[in-house]
């Protein structure tokens, strides 16, 4: 096989953006190669929410908003321990990329989401979620006369005299003059999640993946043949997960009451799950939910609003696990307690008596919520029986561990510097996902715009052009 401009390894988001942008970049032959048996990775499964600033669906809904303002946010939410580099010149081309997806035919509904604890909102959903994405983004990949071959996955980068040259599929090496990783995370990965993200493996049992099979974080491997730095630890989104069944639950119910091991709250329940993550791990990734009897009622006559954030097609989503059915399966199981009152149920969960009930004393009586909860979330706990679940971070959305980039998208080596010839984008990388997660789209937004920043540098380094963060 003669020698390709761009190989991508991966056909999610990431991946195809890549793609994309390299064939409109000059690139003459790219070559997607997949691991699955069908495209688009965890992309393909998401809800295709995405974040950005300063695009024109955003200025239509009349939000004013900046590149500048977005990348204060988000560096301050994660105390500056990200690369600012990466993180940048994602903020930057966040907008335009949203805009260039707008342009390429993807189709966003036009109403704002909040996707986290932000002042300004940054987000829309695609019609159709992330596989709308996916298949746009594949149709115009194709049209450019790009293969995604299906069932081909990259065993090894090859990497000759300081810079990658091509990869290894089913034993065959295949040269290029580009490589881009866009591999994913490593979700379904259980020895690389014990080692880089600890926190979530000490869930045991109750962790669960909600992406694909092929999450493998054969990245890993990569980044060693070529020498690249790992950033993060302990990094991936982690919702509140009772370990009744598996399913994917993104909101709890706002008028849950969540309290830490001694009993106290400590979050304001309705708040984004990047909050609710990053508080209940901070208070020992185990917590449980308290209710009563009315709590449960009301979800099932409608009456109470469950839902800060409402996103466009799931308006009429429904609890899977804080409905009467499960509870009533749950309490016979012996995975919900149940008590007549606050104290016996404090004994039967093993939380402080004392505390529990000084805890819903406060709740109930409070004019103005501690945790600055909205009023219309907030239900008095006082109808037996009563309730409690313990919950665990045991949900993981994604991984955030993997091998830096600079805010061009060229792999660094060790001591920072770009390798030649190697390129990665999207959930792969380490240093741009951050122990925040600042919202709904985050991940998403990413994986597009260092799509298409790695996709153009990998296609202009072939004609000698420096390689630049703007997409
Ligand atoms: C159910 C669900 C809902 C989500 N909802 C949202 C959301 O609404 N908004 C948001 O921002 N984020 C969301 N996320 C997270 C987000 O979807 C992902 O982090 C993001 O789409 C990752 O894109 P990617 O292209 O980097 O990786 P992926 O989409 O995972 O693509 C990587 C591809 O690489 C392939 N691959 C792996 N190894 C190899 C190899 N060795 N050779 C060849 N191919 C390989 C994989 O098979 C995969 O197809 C969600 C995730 C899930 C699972």
């Amino acid at each position: 096989m003669d020698t390709i401009d761009v190989i991508i390894i991966g056909s999610g988001i990431a991946g195809l953006s890549a793609a994309l942008s390299a064939t409109e970049n000059g690139a003459r032959t790219v070559v997607v190669f997949e691991a699955d048996t069908e495209i688009g990775g965890a992309s393909r499964l998401s809800g295709g929410i995405i974040m950005g600033a300063g695009y024109g669906l955003q200025r239509e809904a009349g939000v004013e908003d900046s590149a500048e303002s977005f990348y204060r946010d988000y560096m301050n939410a994660n105390v500056w321990n990200l690369n600012p580099a990466a993180v940048k010149a994602f903020c930057d081309e966040s907008g335009p990329t949203i805009d260039w997806l707008v342009g390429h035919g993807v189709r966003f509904h036009p109403d704002l989401i909040f996707g986290g604890a932000e002042n300004t909102p940054r987000c829309v959903a695609a019609v159709g979620q992330g596989g709308q994405i996916v298949n746009g983004l594949a149709r115009k990949v194709r049209q450019a006369g790009v293969d995604i071959a299906v069932d081909h996955r990259v065993e090894r980068i090859l990497f000759e005299d300081g810079r990658a040259v091509g990869v290894v599929v089913g034993g065959e090496e295949i040269r290029s003059a580009s490589v881009v990783i866009a591999s994913g995370g490593y979700g379904a990965n259980r020895e690389l999640l014990a080692e880089h993200n600890p926190s979530w493996t000490a869930t045991g049992d109750w962790g669960w993946y909600i992406g694909t099979g092929t999450a493998q974080g054969d990245a890993f491997g990569f980044a060693e043949q070529l020498g690249a730095r790992i950033d993060g630890h302990d990094r991936g989104l982690r919702l509140l997960h009772p370990g009744f069944v598996r399913t994917f639950e993104s909101y709890i119910p706002g008028w849950m009451v969540l309290v830490n091991k001694e009993g106290r709250r400590f979050v304001d329940e309705s708040s984004a799950y990047g909050v609710l993550d990053r508080t209940t791990h901070s208070n020992g990734g185990v917590a449980w939910f308290v209710f009563d009897h009315q709590a449960v009622d009301r979800s099932t006559a409608g009456n109470t609003k469950a839902y800060k954030q409402v996103m466009p097609e799931r308006e009429d989503r429904q609890s899977p696990n804080w409905n009467p059915a499960m509870i009533a399966e749950q309490v016979e199981a012996g995975r919900i307690h149940s008590a007549g009152t606050v104290a016996q149920l404090a004994v039967k969960a093993g939380l402080p008596v004392d505390q529990l009930q000084a805890t819903v004393e406060a709740y109930n009586d409070g004019d103005h919520d501690a945790f600055g909860k909205d009023a219309q979330f907030v239900r008095p706990i006082t109808e037996g029986p009563f309730y409690a679940a313990e919950v665990r971070l045991a949900t993981l959305c994604w991984t955030g561990v993997g091998p830096a980039v600079t805010g061009r998208g060229e792999v660094m080596d060790t001591l920072g510097r770009p390798i030649p010839g190697a390129y990665a984008c999207g959930e792969v990388t380490g240093g741009v996902l951050g122990d925040v997660y600042v919202g709904s789209g985050n991940s998403v937004g990413n994986s597009a715009t260092f799509g298409r920043i790695a996709g153009r540098n990998a296609a202009l380094s072939i004609a000698g052009v420096p390689a630049a963060t703007s997409a």
